[in-house]
């Protein structure tokens, strides 16, 4: 029964993802559900990820570098980017808060959800940064 095994998959997938609120890399996800599956291969993650994000049920975070990260919440918020390693977390809803997407208009385009993305470094990085071991790139 291929579909049903692929139906569970995708449900063990999402599982792992939504206990995450690191927004991990396909890689990192798949490590994690490989000690539920050990048998599942690293496509077969990406495929379902690629699903889940086309139906909604992750949100994938596409300006990550060039890892593609995902994100089990799907509740509207924001994200701040580290530009030395990628690591990336919620904007507190504080800081900026939501914009209605009725509120945006642009010609030729329907808006259905708005993101602001916030460049820094994380903690790490920082630390590592005022010791002068790391630049920050510019993008
Ligand atoms: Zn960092
Ligand atoms: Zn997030």
């Amino acid at each position: 029964m291929p579909k049903t095994r692929m139906t569970n998959q995708r449900r063990i997938i999402l599982e792992e993802l939504r206990k995450l609120h690191t927004h991990p890399t396909v890689d990192e996800l798949y490590a994690l559900v490989k000690t539920r599956m050990p048998h599942i291969s690293l496509g077969t993650v990406y495929r379902n990820l690629d699903l889940l994000a086309e139906t909604g049920k992750v949100v994938k975070l596409s300006s990550a570098g060039n890892m593609r990260r995902f994100d089990g919440n799907t509740a509207p918020h924001h994200h701040i980017f580290c530009k030395v390693c990628g690591r990336v977390a919620d904007v507190p809803s504080s800081a900026f808060p939501s914009v209605p997407r009725e509120s945006v208009q642009i010609p030729g385009f329907t808006v259905t959800a708005v993101r602001v993305e916030y460049d820094g470094l994380c903690e790490a990085c920082m630390t590592r940064a005022e010791k002068g071991e790391v630049q920050e790139q510019a993008s």
